[in-house]
């Protein structure tokens, strides 16, 4: 039987990566846990193979289609088109359900939309779809961990539920498809807003069975659309900011190798660099937590302020950094002056 849902879920773009975890007392051995699928007919075919749909997962990205088709699972080509963030409360399904709805509308404060979804014990997850977006490989998972930085602090939110070690460790490569069971014997389903915040009672109930009058495929057409110059923008700052971390250690790097043939004047120390990074971003913008961005036309507050990592990112015009930037761009200094002047 072929669900809507996963052609939805898939947004019909392929390869990506299909998981399936062992069940209760089956040997891990005997099944390929991890494989690419090519197609909606390959994917169809391979769930159909697991007559009792548990425990089946698929990919969040897309990858690009490897030039050496030996090399199946090359996870450094993911174009990435779908960030998720999963609320796993362990014992309490209302605290997910509650967290998942303040990510969910303080996302949207920031004009970026999620799809919430069940996912078959004790947790919520939230999807943000987007249009394929490529990141450079080796910037890809510092990337993905900043969006977690700033889900989970940089908005001031204080989640205790999102689970940090997937996104964070080796990122959130695959989620749970929809339509298909937990262990629990529930299933996996998208939910409508209103319905994530009529409880879980309400949610256990639902997940019963496989959602089949929800059209997901229009719900993420229409997240796609709401997110597409938002989210890839987020994504292409934050590795901006990456990039600028990197040449500052670069930087710092080859300084330290000068600095030891000849006089420090005219260089920055590595020293220097961390005093004028300690200086707080709370002195020059204040210490909320969101404030009006000084570098575009700010109406309502899109600055966001992670005041203890020393970091800042606008969601409206997408420029980020921390204070060294900062500083350089409000008084258009160059990375040493910015560091000499912080650093007095
Ligand atoms: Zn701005």
């Amino acid at each position: 039987m072929n669900d809507p849902l996963f052609k939805a879920h898939c947004k019909d773009t392929f390869p990506r990566e299909f998981a399936y975890k062992p069940l209760p007392g089956e040997s891990p051995l005997n099944v390929v846990r991890i494989r690419q699928v090519n197609s909606l007919d390959a994917l169809n075919r391979l769930i159909n193979t697991f007559s009792n749909r548990q425990g089946l997962y698929v990919s969040v990205y897309a990858y690009s289609m490897p030039a050496n088709p030996f090399r199946h699972l090359i996870y450094d080509t993911a174009i990435i088109d779908r960030l998720y963030f999963d609320f796993d409360s362990k014992d309490d399904l209302s605290l997910a359900i509650h967290e998942t709805s303040i990510a969910a509308d303080a996302l949207e404060d920031r004009g970026i939309e999620s799809i919430q979804y069940f996912s078959g014990q004790k947790g919520t997850a939230c999807y943000i779809d987007f249009p394929p977006t490529e990141i450079a490989p080796e910037n890809k998972k510092d990337v993905l961990g900043l969006v977690w930085d700033l889900i989970n602090d940089g908005m001031g939110l204080q989640l205790h539920t999102l689970d940090g070690g997937s996104v964070r460790g080796d990122i959130a490569r695959v989620s749970r498809l929809p339509n298909t069971k937990h262990q629990s014997g529930l299933y996996c389903i998208p939910l409508e807003k209103s319905e994530l915040l009529r409880g879980a009672g309400n949610i256990h109930r639902l997940a019963q069975k496989p959602r089949r009058n929800f059209d997901l495929e229009e719900r993420i057409k229409e997240n796609i659309r709401s997110n597409s110059t938002t989210v890839p923008g987020l994504l292409r700052a934050l590795e901006e900011l990456i990039i600028i971390r990197k040449e500052e250690a670069e930087e710092t790097k080859s300084k330290l190798i000068i600095r030891k043939s000849q006089n420090t004047r005219g260089f920055v120390t590595q020293e220097q660099i961390q005093r004028a990074r300690s200086f707080p971003i709370s002195e020059i913008l204040g210490n909320k937590k969101m404030t009006r961005c000084p570098f575009h036309n700010d109406v309502i507050p899109s600055l966001s302020i992670d005041h203890k990592r020393g970091l800042w990112h606008c969601f409206a015009c997408n420029r980020s950094g921390n204070v060294i930037q900062l500083v350089m761009k409000l008084e258009g200094l160059s990375f040493k002056s910015a560091v000499k002047k912080l650093g007095r």
